[in-house]
């Protein structure tokens, strides 16, 4: 019997721990020199002339780069249907509507035409989500937004090391939230980072990072606005450094499992059921599939209680957001959203991660098509 197979786990290698073990003994722990590194890192990674701050999550970092650029009651934030309820939930903390757009089926990702549908007088913003790591079609979207004024928040959670038409998500566009949960493709065991173009909003985003805090050039400290507590500490920046060393290596190996379920799988599952395989800058974050439970006659929760019986554990990412009781509550509709509705009901989230053995890969695949035969 082998051993139980997660549908992720963090690769974090001794001399990370070693670093991590080194902050702990240096007598400074929280917000300072590694925290700095890891900013620095993570800019040069992204190749220069951003603006980067981390941050304790990715859902801080969304929620105050939306107040940071100044949205709030009255303004609508187009928001895809199929996403964490974090992309949505970050638009009502800050007083704001989303307004719900479905997604295609197979890439998980809105299109620049869905945004477009969606528009109004009251829309500031838009929040393309690059789905396990495949990016959303960026130059489109950027147009957009550029000829209407509108501001684009990326919600990159999955997409550190995704590549769109050969530039690294991050490197450009307006705002772009990244994060490093202790299942995204690097960590910080929980943490985040924004990658910016415009200067302008260092100032408030620092303010709301840190308690609303500026010191003047004599060092005096005063607060400026009543800010939020969002810093990273040195000890998990220092978890990031290890990580991004070795990003490009975990995504790489991500590419090469996927691939090896598509050559599995393709031949066997109808097409609708494998995600879109997207070209080499996709980042893989997740490899999910579409199960027809209602066809097999079993459930989702049966479905998932036999995988582990059989030693393999699988996610569900994610239902679709408009379902979710609060937004039902709101008012929203999720059969409005058919795409995102198949994907809530039918994904299952297959194991991938960088440690995984290819026969990891056989392993699921034998599994699942059994499952699926009857
Ligand atoms: C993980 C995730 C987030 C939130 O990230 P945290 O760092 O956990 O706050 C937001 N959006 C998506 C799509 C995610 O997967």
């Amino acid at each position: 019997m082998s051993d139980f197979l997660p549908f992720t786990r963090p690769t974090i290698d001794d001399e990370t721990i070693a670093d991590v073990v080194a902050v702990l003994r240096s007598g400074w722990i929280t917000s300072g020199p590694k925290t700095a590194e890891l900013e620095r890192a993570l800019a040069a990674y992204l190749g220069g002339g951003r603006q980067l701050r981390v941050m304790t999550s990715a859902t801080g970092g969304m929620e105050m780069a939306l107040r940071a650029a100044g949205v709030g009651p009255g303004d609508e934030v187009i928001v895809p249907a199929m996403s964490f309820a974090a992309s949505a939930n970050v638009v009502v903390r800050v007083g704001a509507r989303p307004v719900f757009i479905d997604v295609e089926l197979r890439s998980r990702n809105a299109t620049p035409a869905a945004f477009a549908a969606a528009l109004s007088p009251r829309t500031r913003a838009l929040m393309p989500v690059h789905f396990s790591g495949l990016a959303v079609d960026m130059d489109p979207l950027n147009a957009l937004a550029g000829a209407r004024g509108l501001r684009i928040l990326e919600d990159a959670a999955h997409a550190i090391g995704t590549r769109y038409r050969g530039r690294l998500i991050g490197s450009f566009g307006d705002i772009v939230s990244l994060s490093f949960h202790a299942n995204k493709n690097m960590t910080t065991i929980e943490g985040g980072a924004l990658s910016f173009a415009d200067p302008a909003l260092a100032l408030p985003l620092d303010r709301e990072r840190f308690h609303g805090i500026s010191k003047d050039a004599a060092g005096n400290v005063d607060v400026y606005s009543a800010g939020g507590k969002y810093n990273l500490t040195d000890v998990a920046a220092a978890v990031g450094l290890g990580q991004l060393r070795r990003l490009e290596g975990f995504n790489a190996r991500r590419r090469t499992l996927a691939a090896r379920y598509f050559e599995r799988l393709a031949p066997r599952l109808d097409p609708d059921m494998l995600p879109e395989p997207g070209d080499d800058g996709h980042s893989w974050h997740m490899f999910a599939v579409l199960v027809p439970f209602a066809r097999l006659g079993l459930s989702r929760d049966e479905f998932v209680a036999r995988m582990k019986a059989r030693g393999i554990g699988l996610g569900v990412h994610y239902p679709s957001i408009p379902g979710l009781t609060y937004y039902r509550q709101l008012g929203w509709d999720p059969a409005a959203f058919p795409n995102a509705a198949r994907i809530g009901a039918e994904t299952v989230t297959l194991p991938l991660f960088p440690a995984m053995a290819d026969g990891d890969v056989d392993r699921v695949c034998d599994a699942l098509l059994e499952l699926m035969k009857r």
